[in-house]
């Protein structure tokens, strides 16, 4: 029989480790499927994650840059993709309709509170970005009790709309990215892509508490500038995360939706960390 058809879309998408991870996930489980990394550029996405579907296929991830398309095109859309404002998992419904979901919050305070046992509760956390993923995380992070979240953003609009967004009470704040002296924080969290696309983190080092954890959603190279100033900045080694283990993480939440199974995701973990 045909497989059942899987894909992640994205714009480069020749480097995604979703394939790779979904299909050690069905392997662990038993579950024959095939999974695709489809590239669609900018404004062939919608075209293209439709037809998937009008050909069968069962579910969709969606990378960089079509998050936020993505969640446009849904007809129904879950707690988590609105809050986000943006979709990482597509799943078809009848009559051609698609249901937008984003498992990067999930996933995220999964790897942090599970394979890394960071407690959150009664936490202050700093997180720095205000784009999709760094709106999943914010709203995970007040979710899972964090005492008090501050966001700061190049564009702080955005962080402010975010925190409106969360609004009271759970102790959401925004600050300019020029200004956090006198503030400290046990947990900082980049949400930002300047380890992508260039920048610099431009942070006093008095927003460290003696045993802050700095946590990257970046992973391979492009953790290196936020690590390179956690370092500087007196941050223990074993305590600046990657984001390796949420990428494991959102793809389990996203397979777990899709086939009611959910996998072990540490020797998936395991496997992948060999290589970054
Ligand atoms: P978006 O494009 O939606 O947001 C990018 C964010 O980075 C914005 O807050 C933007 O600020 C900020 N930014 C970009 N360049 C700079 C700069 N030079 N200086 C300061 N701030 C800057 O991206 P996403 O939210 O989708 O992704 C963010 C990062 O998270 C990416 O690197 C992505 O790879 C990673 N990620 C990792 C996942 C994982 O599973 N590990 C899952 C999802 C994302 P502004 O608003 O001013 O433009």
């Amino acid at each position: 029989a045909e497989a059942h058809r899987y894909a992640v879309f994205g714009h480069p998408i020749a480097h995604s480790l979703s394939p790779e991870i979904h299909k050690a996930f069905a392997t662990q489980l038993g579950i024959h499927l095939s999974y695709e990394a489809i590239d669609a550029a900018p404004g062939r996405f919608e075209q293209a994650v439709r037809r998937f579907f009008a050909e069968g296929g069962l579910g969709a991830n969606v990378t960089l840059p079509h998050k936020n398309a993505a969640f446009a095109l849904a007809a129904k859309r879950t707690e988590a993709a609105t809050r986000a404002g943006s979709a990482n998992t597509l799943t078809p419904l009848v009559n051609g309709a698609i249901e937008a979901h984003n498992t990067d919050g999930s996933g995220f305070v999964r790897d942090i509170t599970e394979r890394h046992g960071f407690d959150l509760r009664g936490h202050d956390a700093l997180l720095l970005g205000a784009g999709g993923a760094a709106k999943a995380v914010a709203w995970a992070l007040v979710d899972a009790g964090v005492q008090s979240l501050t966001i700061v953003n190049r564009t702080p609009e955005r962080a402010d709309e975010l925190a409106d967004a969360i609004g009271e009470p759970a102790r959401c704040y925004t600050r300019y990215w020029d200004g956090l002296d006198g503030e400290s924080f046990n947990l900082v969290v980049n949400a930002t892509s300047i380890g992508v696309l260039g920048g610099s983190f431009d942070l006093p080092t008095s927003i460290l508490k003696d045993h802050s954890t700095c946590y990257d959603l970046s992973y391979g190279v492009a953790a290196a500038a936020f690590k390179g100033w956690a370092l500087a900045a007196g941050v223990r080694p074993d305590w600046f995360r990657d984001g390796l283990g949420m990428l494991v993480e959102q793809a389990a939440d996203a397979f777990e939706r899709w086939h009611g199974q959910r996998p072990d995701t540490d020797p998936v973990y395991r496997m992948l960390r060999e290589r970054f």
